[in-house]
């Protein structure tokens, strides 16, 4: 089994909530590690809408969807905490007790955390990719398709097709293409959703011979034991072969709510139920905050998330430190809490 990463909050989800958690439990003293499926923090914010403006956040009178991303990044800075992407928490299994929670958490990278309690900032569930309708594609998967790239070393060397028109296409075309022996990038139509400067770049690739592009849809695939080649259709109808090592389509992303259902937890229609004073699940030390919980009211916006994680944060408080008195404190007046900040 890997090292256990011990921590007094694990976080699951580094959306928008699961980032002001952290400044919320880091004020109260309150260690947090974060894990997340996406690459990257920020969620829905920074995966559906990174560019768009959002006019309800208080005191922003507009800001985009990685701006307020980035801005929460700045301000959880100061209490350090740890990040874990490309990680799906799999399993939750309870070690302690009601008056002294422990939590084991293991990711389906092999991670194990150790936790006092646990927030499940999960929003619409884990982002997890949509396949393409290429007949027998589940049988190469692990075997030659992935959908994400986890470690790049893996693509040294190997024919790489990868199939696309967004960003994370072509983020992979260019990425990849340096330790590739060579990339295939493949789109139904030579158009693409990408920013101008990857398509441009991936371009030039291709004037230079440096890489291939086709314009095709993969209709099936064939290896023996492991992938070895695409049967694509391509533009005019004609049916071919192109060999490669690996496969990685992105057809962006769909939420699931995933293996949050096997943990115990009361769900009502894949949300969970929580209080409004504490906002904790069934499983005392288990809170649920963000658009994952459901009680009377709840709208899902960006700002109920914040005030959730406070109260939260609150009663995680009472059992990472049961011996401890809570101390209301402003963070304009009390020294303490911007020593924490590092501003004194
Ligand atoms: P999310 O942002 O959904 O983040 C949850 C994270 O948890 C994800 O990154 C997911 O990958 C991860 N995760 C889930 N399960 C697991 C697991 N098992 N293992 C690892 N990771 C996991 N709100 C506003 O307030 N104002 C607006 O103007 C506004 N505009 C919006 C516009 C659009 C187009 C959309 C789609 C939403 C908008 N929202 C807006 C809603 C807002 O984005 C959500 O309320 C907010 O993102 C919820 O944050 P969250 O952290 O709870 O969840």
């Amino acid at each position: 089994m890997s090292e256990i990463i011990k921590t007094d909050a694990l976080i699951v989800g580094a959306g928008p909530i699961g980032l002001f958690a952290v400044f919320e439990l880091g004020l109260l003293d309150i260690k947090a590690q974060l894990v997340d499926i996406l690459p990257k923090p920020g969620g829905q914010c920074a995966e559906l809408y990174p560019e768009k403006p959002i006019y309800d956040i208080p005191g922003f009178p507009v800001i985009t969807g990685q701006g307020i991303v980035d801005n929460l990044m700045t301000q959880i800075a100061p209490f350090g905490p740890g990040f874990h992407y490309n990680e799906l928490v799999e399993s939750l299994e309870v070690v302690g007790t009601a008056e002294r929670p422990a939590f084991r958490v293991a990711t389906d990278g092999d991670k194990v955390f150790e936790a006092r309690v646990v927030s499940v900032a999960a929003g619409g569930g884990s982002f997890q990719p949509k396949k393409p309708p290429i007949a027998g594609i589940d049988a190469f998967e692990g075997k030659g398709v992935s959908y994400a790239v986890r470690r790049m070393e893996q693509f040294r060397g190997k024919r790489v097709l990868i199939v696309g028109g967004g960003d994370s296409a072509f983020d992979w075309v260019l990425n990849l293409h340096p330790i590739a022996e060579r990339i295939i990038l493949m789109h139904r139509r030579d158009a693409f959703r990408a920013a101008p400067r990857s398509v441009n770049a991936m371009r030039e690739l291709v004037a230079a011979q440096k890489m291939d592009f086709v314009l095709g849809q993969a209709t099936s695939l064939k290896g023996e034991g492991r992938l070895q080649a695409a049967t694509v259709r391509g533009e005019d109808g004609t049916v071919f072969d192109i060999a490669c090592d690996a496969m990685l389509p992105f057809f962006g992303l769909t939420m699931k709510v995933g293996p949050i259902a096997y943990w115990g937890l009361n769900l009502h229609e894949n949300l969970v139920p929580v209080d409004t004073a504490k906002f904790e699940s069934n499983i005392p030390g288990i809170f649920a905050i963000g658009d994952i919980n459901t009680y009377p009211g709840k709208l899902k916006l960006i700002l109920s998330g914040f005030h959730e994680a406070a109260l939260a944060a609150q009663q995680a408080f009472r059992y990472v430190y049961p011996d401890k008195k809570l101390l209301f404190q402003y963070t304009t007046s009390s020294t303490s809490l911007q020593k924490k900040l590092g501003v004194n």
